[in-house]
């Protein structure tokens, strides 16, 4: 189910870099939650492309996180968790399409 790029050595150490970096959830952090990430995930869904994977931004995540992120992103196409101020935090969201 998972693509083989991620049983590469050279995938495993930039994961072990992005937990190193940024060692907590950031997701559990936006809503004021302290969790330790496990998982390196890419913001922008790779989708089979090199260089989004290879180059992408990185955000460490709990496993929780994780599997509801991609839950939402594979029935919506974004996720729909918000911060604190009720603001979706997936830069996906429609709310935040053409903010950046
Ligand atoms: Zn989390």
């Amino acid at each position: 189910m998972s693509h083989p790029w991620y049983h590469t050595s050279r995938w495993r150490k930039r994961r072990a870099r992005q937990i190193v970096e940024h060692p907590l959830c950031a997701m559990c952090e936006q809503q004021g939650r302290v969790t330790a990430a496990t998982i390196a995930d890419h913001v922008v869904p790779h989708r089979g492309d090199a260089e989004k994977f290879w180059n992408g931004e990185l955000q460490s995540l709990c496993a929780t996180c994780h599997s509801a992120r991609k839950q939402m992103q594979e029935k919506h196409g974004y996720s729909q968790g918000c911060d604190v101020d009720g603001n979706p935090t997936d830069d996906q969201h429609p709310w935040n399409r053409g903010k950046k």
